[in-house]
């Protein structure tokens, strides 16, 4: 049990070495079921979050379960994200998720799968870009 859980959800292990390229911080995956959409909580330390990247074909839903966090879609604003809210991203839509400046952040990520989905990932987000973040 790590104390700094925001989530009832358990935190699992730091993300597996394969994703720290996309990744700036460090943030922890627990695969909670990987049948139907598969369902994982993903928490992210403060100042944590992962490159601009885009799910190709189909879209990703994110619950927001503890802390405060950010989204933001290419070309708009950032969204302060909170415990309960839910963000349905759209296939080919840019954008990027995690934690604020000094809170920790979970959300749960529900993978839509269907024949030729795909998850790709682009440059990550600045210093410069996330310390604008108010
Ligand atoms: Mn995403």
């Amino acid at each position: 049990m790590n104390k700094n859980n925001p989530s009832v959800f358990p935190m699992g292990d730091v993300l597996p070495k394969q994703f720290s390229p996309y990744f700036t911080g460090t943030a922890y995956l627990k695969t909670l079921t990987d049948k139907g959409g598969p369902i994982s909580n993903v928490t992210f330390e403060p100042m944590c979050r992962n490159n601009w990247h885009i799910h190709h074909v189909a879209g990703q839903i994110l619950l927001v379960t503890g802390g405060e966090g950010w989204y933001q879609e290419w070309g708009k604003e950032a969204q302060k994200l909170k415990p309960g809210d839910v963000i349905m991203i759209q296939p080919e839509v840019k954008h990027w998720h995690g934690a604020t400046k000094d809170s920790w952040f979970s959300h749960l990520a529900i993978e839509i799968k269907i024949d030729g989905s795909s998850n790709e990932w682009l440059e990550a987000v600045t210093d410069e870009e996330y310390n604008k973040l108010k």
